[in-house]
């Protein structure tokens, strides 16, 4: 039989346990986009959580923000997303397969950027030599296309005054546009930085590897304005701090690495990029890019006092984005808008920002492909996550040994008393044994079981997932021995 990789195995969990499903999958389903089940929510929600505890809660520089999935369309003229947020393809006549011109490279990288696209068409490649990654032909392409990667929708309700409008791709550009509002609302000090988690969209051409990249997805972003001249120390401050996270909710130093990106790779107005990398087990294990933190100067800031001065044009235009350009800079743009004025300093200027932009689902999946091993235990295989206490879907399983003697009774109370604290799972069906294996492939840390002993002596088990030990505590230590050992 063919040697089923990693990446099988946690797909073919998930979907047994309960953690993700394809989307729509009593209609056949619906490619590459996938919904979270009872467990991955938990799961993805705890990701959300030590984020922003992270990010946010742990901090006193920082302050979050939940914007608008559509917003004004001048936002994604002004971000450059309309003209640039695009690729480029081309497509195979034989078997009409699409590809990114840049994938067809043999040694493609799959983090490449999203470039501006008449730079991206002047560069193109003769494609005579190249093997269309889906049948294989040799050079039977069509010339490279743009291939737009935002969703549009429409907004209004009457034909007449119908709205083109955008889903978001990134979260940032909402940041950007409530720059003013949180200056004026939040008592905030440069150096200050505003985060938020939420939906994005981008019609990728190519989906890959379950939830790795997806047309639907979340991502935690934060953008961190500070004052010129000091953003090098900032961009430094926040690759290790991001680094760290990852490492601190158990993910396997030796699995993630740095990727500085070349100056030839950098966006035009970014000053440094740097990608936090995962040894995803897709093929022969690839590093894949988990993170993108990146220096983007002041640029985000300036091009969205363009943009408000593009508004009147805007109008003019019938409130079409089609054929109008983006307003030139004021000459003091310094001063504009989204200016800030430094009281130590006093002067005014526009801030620099660095960018630390994660994706929920793939850390979620990277957080699931670490967790999970398989191990023999007395001939039969243990399946089991190890997920860090802060990330596992459920803190604690509470079992009767038997259903009698006041067992059931007794377990019901203290389930009923510990989930007033973290989230619990109540089980009395089968043997122990399989309850027990249930809880590891779900990555519970903790089983606690009542048993006859339990009226004696007012003690239950306790047992580790890692290490399948037990020990007794006693009821009235439960709560306290669990928190302290789950750090909640
Ligand atoms: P990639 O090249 O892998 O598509 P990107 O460089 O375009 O990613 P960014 O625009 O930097 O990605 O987005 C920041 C983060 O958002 C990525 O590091 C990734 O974790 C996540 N992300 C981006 N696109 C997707 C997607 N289609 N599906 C899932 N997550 C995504």
């Amino acid at each position: 039989m063919a040697k089923i990789t990693k990446l099988d195995d946690i797909v073919s969990l998930c979907k047994r346990r309960g953690f993700i499903f394809q989307s729509s999958e009593i209609y056949g389903g619906l490619a590459s986009c996938y919904d979270y089940g009872p467990l991955g929510v938990e799961l993805k929600n705890n990701v959300k959580k030590a984020w922003w505890k992270s990010v946010v809660q742990m901090r006193d520089d920082v302050v979050g923000l939940d914007c608008s999935i559509l917003m004004h369309p001048l936002v994604w003229k002004a971000s450059g997303h309309t003209d640039k947020f695009a690729d480029l393809i081309a497509e195979c006549k034989k078997c009409n397969t699409r590809s990114r011109v840049d994938h067809l490279n043999e040694q493609a990288e799959e983090h490449t950027e999203h470039i501006a696209i008449d730079k991206a068409m002047a560069a193109v490649q003769d494609l005579s030599n190249k093997v269309c990654p889906n049948c294989g032909t040799v050079g039977q392409f069509t010339d490279p296309m743009p291939f737009k990667l935002m969703f549009e929708t429409q907004m209004g309700a009457n034909v007449d005054d119908s709205m083109t409008m955008y889903l978001r791709p990134e979260t940032a550009q909402g940041i950007f546009a409530n720059f003013r509002n949180v200056l004026d609302t939040a008592r905030v000090k440069l150096p200050f930085g505003i985060a938020q988690i939420g939906k994005s969209f981008r019609n990728e051409v190519t989906t890959k590897a379950f939830i790795f990249r997806t047309r639907e997805f979340e991502q935690a972003e934060l953008e961190f304005f500070c004052q010129p001249g000091t953003d090098e120390k900032w961009y430094e401050h926040w690759k290790q701090a991001r680094f760290n996270w990852y490492v601190d909710l158990g993910l396997k130093k030796e699995n993630l690495r740095f990727r500085e990106h070349d100056a030839d790779e950098l966006a035009h107005y970014a000053k440094a990029c740097v990608d936090v990398e995962y040894k995803f087990p897709f093929g022969s294990g690839d590093w894949q890019e988990l993170e993108g933190i990146a220096n983007r100067t002041d640029y985000d800031l300036r091009q969205h006092q363009r943009g408000m001065r593009t508004l009147n044009k805007w109008f003019e235009n019938d409130q079409d984005l089609t054929n109008i350009e983006l307003a030139g800079e004021a000459e003091d743009f310094h001063k504009g808008p989204l200016s800030y004025f430094d009281d130590e300093q006093k002067t005014r200027y526009i801030p620099y920002v660095i960018e630390p932009s994660a994706g929920i689902d793939r850390s979620t999946l990277a957080f699931l492909v670490d967790a999970y091993d398989e191990e023999e235990v007395r001939g039969e295989t243990r399946n089991l996550l190890r997920f860090h206490p802060a990330l596992a879907p459920v803190k604690a399983a509470v079992f009767p040994l038997v259903k009698r003697d006041g067992m059931p009774e007794t377990a019901k109370n203290i389930y009923n008393n510990l989930k007033k604290y973290f989230n619990c799972f109540y089980d009395e069906k089968g043997a122990i044994g399989r309850r027990y294996r249930r809880q590891d492939e779900a990555g519970t840390p903790f089983c606690i079981t009542v048993d006859g002993q339990t009226n004696e002596d007012n003690t239950v088990t306790v047992r580790d997932r890692d290490s399948m030990e037990q020990i007794r505590v006693s009821t009235d230590q439960l709560l306290n021995y669990l928190r302290e050992k789950l750090e909640v």
